[in-house]
């Protein structure tokens, strides 16, 4: 195939100094929780991106000195540093890209929880989050000291063979941001008060590092131009503007966003592609260098009108990059089917979150590259003559299936209802889950072009119908329900008095099951089920009280990034939020709830009861097989597995996983030791 002459201004090469990007790809730094634990998983996870066409692959933030420390992110504090990221460099030099290096010291955002470092800030000020600490002011000699760690890490970031050093004002998460801030700098010397004053060290350290490392390196500026806070914090219209006025033409590119994280970084439910343009939009009329941005752009199309309409001058990505690691080959080969796009989850940033290398709802091999030596484009042809039956189309059904048959397996996948999709095709028909829809979307155009799988809808498969189909693997993937009863993680037994209500699930909600109001929502889930069958509910005009044993609605989602935005939503739309509560019974037309700490019990008059409690996973078919070992020898199946939810109910992500992992492995069964590749930790001298 051959790529659209439409979309050829992609592929025109940017000057970055003294660098050239092949093209306007440009992987932005984004976090991976892989960092400085695991080295080799970072640097072949971002050699594959520039494999996959981005021009430019930047890593996360760098930590330069030790009062600015992170568990987990990777460092610069001395010259011992180098050898591991000098692998990335590698990596994505043999790939042909450009590697570029995030620069940061977090100021009053780092925890130092490790060091023991006092955090700085340009103020006196309570540290990030609710540690009790505060960060101490800067005086004029730690800003000199604050500089030369600046410097020395650009010089060791050459030494290690970046080609782009960015230096960071960004997400709140550097100095450079809380002196740009009014909120975070009330200085009264020449580094505080007007606009001027707030830029002027960062104007020094874009100095430094051009005289440092100038020469041979392009000096790219990621600053966040809108804290989304109004006048209390940067305004595009104010220090965005005044940034680029002053500064527009010391570095090589500015790479412009909007600040915090989770502004930053918004999910599908609560934000389009392209949300940040109204904020950033205004950036090329102030300066010549190249500009990047982001906005979870995955149509070629709409990054093409932002270059012709002279936005960017080049596409920045993060999540589209992880979820595709290879978009922007794929335009350029004229597969723009192939592309698998983001969803806006965010299960990435979660598993970053909880310090696990990265996980990707759409590309199940995203942290696994080097670990467990799964490639996003390639996979091993098919080792052994099985043919294969899958039951069930859900995530891991489609991800099992497609995978197999790009393997090349005669593969039969067999679905009860009569559409593919299983959990994915009910949910993305929920409020604001519309994008995930390309879960089953993309799957479901890649299986179109294999031959070899077979694909049967209305076909419920029971054990005498398995046995029958001469396949000699069997992969279960039949999903998981919600319970009807209450237990889960604060019932261990049924809920009191469940036969004299009117008690929902989840999948009654989806099915459109007839509910009256007022209606109770128990959430004791805790991801985004609850909160969105609230809103869905409510949006049907029906009184809705969501009742939670956590503080707030949605408690996990403070992993996505959406829990203050789901609060908002729900109390905006008119839902109640019960918090620090739990179901204790139901019965006639109220519920009986009881606090978490004190037991002290309220009554809610209601009319239905929709319990986000526990799922049972769907494994009748697999008990009935496996209770008849010798069935399965006489038809020749020689294993039988269950995937996804099927297994264990759990994310999206996770029954995507499940289904490619038993795809690659076809369901043996777990090594008595490690089951991938692992970085040793490496011992200091001898003691
Ligand atoms: P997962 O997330 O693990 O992929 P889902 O619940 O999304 O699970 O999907 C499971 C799919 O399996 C559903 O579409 C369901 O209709 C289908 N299914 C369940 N039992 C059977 C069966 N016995 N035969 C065929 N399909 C089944
Ligand atoms: Fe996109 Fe979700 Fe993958 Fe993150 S985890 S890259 S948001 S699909």
């Amino acid at each position: 195939m051959t790529r659209d002459p439409r979309y050829d201004v992609l592929f025109e090469p940017v000057r970055i100094g003294p660098v050239t990007a092949r093209n306007r790809f440009y992987q932005v730094p984004h976090c991976n929780g892989m960092g400085r634990t695991h080295p080799t998983a970072m640097a072949v996870m971002r050699g594959i991106k520039a494999e996959g066409g981005w021009a430019v692959v930047c890593t996360e933030q760098c930590d330069i000195h030790p009062t600015s420390e992170t568990t987990r992110e990777i460092r610069l504090w001395d010259d011992r540093d180098i050898p591991s990221l000098a692998r990335m460099t590698e990596q994505v030099h043999e790939h042909g890209g450009l590697a570029g290096i995030e620069l940061t010291h977090m100021g009053y955002h780092a925890y130092n929880v490790t060091s023991r470092e006092v955090p700085m800030a340009p103020s006196a000020t309570p540290a990030y989050g609710i540690l009790p600490q505060q960060a101490r002011e800067m005086d004029i000699s730690d800003i000199a000291d604050y500089r030369r760690w600046h410097r020395a890490a650009a010089r060791r970031s050459k030494e290690a063979g970046f080609d782009i050093i960015v230096v960071y004002a960004g997400h709140d998460l550097s100095l450079l941001m809380h002196f740009l801030s009014p909120r975070t700098n009330r200085r009264t010397d020449e580094y505080g008060g007007s606009v001027e004053n707030r830029a002027r060290l960062l104007r020094e350290v874009i100095e430094d590092t051009k005289q440092e490392v100038g020469d041979s390196c392009g000096v790219a500026v990621r600053v966040a131009v809108d804290e989304l806070l109004g006048e209390a914090g940067i305004t595009s219209d104010r220090e965005g503007r005044a940034v680029l006025d002053l500064l527009g033409e010391l570095p090589d590119l500015w790479d412009i966003n909007v600040s915090e994280w989770h502004n930053d970084s918004q999910t599908s439910r609560f934000s389009e592609e392209g949300f940040q343009e109204a904020y950033i939009s205004f950036a090329k009329q102030h300066t010549s260098k190249p500009v990047v941005g982001v906005g979870r752009y995955t149509s070629p199309d709409h990054m093409v009108s932002l270059i012709n309409k002279g936005v960017f001058d080049m596409i920045g990505a993060a999540r589209p990059s992880i979820a595709d690691p290879f978009l922007p080959k794929k335009i350029e080969e004229g597969r723009l089917d192939d592309i698998r796009e983001c969803i806006g989850c965010n299960i990435c940033v979660a598993s970053d979150m909880h310090s696990a290398p990265i996980r990707c709802t759409q590309n199940p091999t995203m942290g696994e590259e080097w670990r467990r030596d799964w490639h996003p484009e390639r996979i091993t042809p098919k080792d052994t003559d099985d043919r294969v039956l899958v039951v069930g189309a859900g995530p891991a059904g489609l991800e099992a299936a497609m995978s197999l048959g790009r393997r090349g397996y005669d593969v039969m996948l067999a679905e009860a209802g009569t559409e593919l999709g299983g959990r994915v095709a009910r949910e993305c028909r929920l409020p604001g889950l519309s994008a995930w829809g390309r879960v089953r979307d993309y799957r479901t155009g890649q299986l179109n072009k294999l031959a070899n799988v077979g694909i049967y809808l209305d076909s419920a498969m029971t054990a005498e119908s398995v046995l029958e189909t001469g396949c000699s693997l069997v992969a279960v993937a039949g999903g998981a329900t919600w319970r009807r009863d209450g237990t889960g993680r604060s019932h261990v037994i049924p809920i009191p008095g469940l036969d004299d209500g009117n008690v929902f699930t989840p999948d009654d909600v989806m099915g459109d099951a007839p509910i009256t109001g007022p209606v109770v929502v128990f959430d004791d889930d805790h991801y985004y089920m609850g909160g969105v069958t609230a809103e869905k509910l409510r949006s049907q005009g029906l009184q809705v009280t969501l009742v939670t044993p956590m503080a707030e609605a949605s408690a996990w989602t403070v992993y996505t990034l959406e829990l203050d935005r789901i609060q908002k939503r729900l109390l905006e739309a008119g839902v109640e939020i019960l918090g620090s509560h739990t179901l204790s019974g139901i019965g006639g037309n109220e519920v009986e709830t009881a606090c978490v700490h004190t037991g002290r019990i309220r009554r809610l008059a209601c009319a239905s009861v929709v319990l986000v409690t526990g799922r049972d996973p769907d494994d009748m078919l697999f008990d009935t097989l496996t209770g008849d070992p010798d069935a399965l020898v006489a038809a020749g199946i020689r294993r039988l597995t269950r995937i996804g939810d099927a297994l264990a109910p759990g994310t999206i992500a996770a029954a995507i996983w499940s289904g490619h992992r038993f795809a690659r492995e076809l369901g043996e069964r777990l090594p008595d030791g490690p089951t991938y590749r692992y970085e040793l930790p490496a011992l200091a001298e001898p003691i």
